[in-house]
């Protein structure tokens, strides 16, 4: 019913926030093009992502859910010179998207995006990176809670996680839920609860996305 005045207001903040982007703004292009959903974080999202990285001082980013690039690229440009950030796709189509992208915003050489299922790519992780020191968890939300346990592996101490979608109109709290995407959520929040190696909270959002929200946390 007040999505017409969250839209609103998101594009008043963004008009004064983050104005005359053409390089994200080629990127959504893009990735319409190419009929990618437009399920990305919205621009206020992505720029509270760049910001986050930018005060933790995050040299070394993992993304869980590339899609077309376009938050690779918001939390891309928070790093420094020798930053880099993995990003990790199922969807040969969105990552080829998302190559193209991150090339048109000159970020090439800070980021490599890792093509298979998450679940799959996550272990080789260990081996070959540096423990990471952000986290975004933003692919299928059934494996949330496999995504959050990885995470906490891949994570050095101070780390910070973030895992999107998490209310999902409300949805959230409905405990018979058959909804595989909520199940995965609350199934994520139970082990944030039993796990005490994070510290997290929870943040309802409303804007360009609908209704929703995301968890944060930072590593012990
Ligand atoms: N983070 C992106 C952004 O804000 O621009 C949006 C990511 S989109 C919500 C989720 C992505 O996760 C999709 O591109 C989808 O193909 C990918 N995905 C789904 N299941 C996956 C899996 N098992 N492993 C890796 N990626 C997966």
């Amino acid at each position: 019913p007040n999505n017409v005045i969250w839209n609103d207001v998101d594009e008043y903040f963004v008009e004064k926030l983050i104005p005359n982007d053409p390089i994200l703004e080629n990127v959504l292009l893009a990735n319409y093009q190419a009929g990618l959903p437009s399920i990305d974080v919205s621009p206020t999202q992505g720029k509270l992502l760049y910001l986050l990285a930018k005060i933790k001082g995050a040299k070394n980013i993992l993304e869980i859910g590339t899609l077309g690039g376009y938050s690779s690229i918001w939390l891309a440009r928070a790093l420094p010179e020798d930053g880099k950030l993995t990003t990790l796709e199922i969807s040969h189509e969105h990552a080829k998207v998302a190559k193209q992208n991150i090339i048109e915003a000159k970020l090439q050489e800070k980021v490599e995006i890792i093509i298979g299922k998450a679940l799959d790519t996550l272990p080789t992780l260990k081996e070959s990176k540096p423990l990471f020191d952000f986290i975004f968890i933003d692919a299928d939300k059934p494996n949330n809670p496999h995504y959050l346990k990885w995470a906490l592996k891949l994570a050095s101490s101070g780390a910070l996680i973030i895992v999107d979608n998490v209310v999902r109109n409300g949805e959230v709290i409905y405990e018979t839920s058959q909804d595989e995407s909520v199940k995965g959520v609350r199934e994520l929040l139970d082990l944030i609860t039993t796990d005490s190696r994070i510290d997290t909270t929870a943040i309802q959002t409303v804007g360009l996305k609908g209704y929703d929200g995301f968890v944060i946390g930072v590593v012990k």
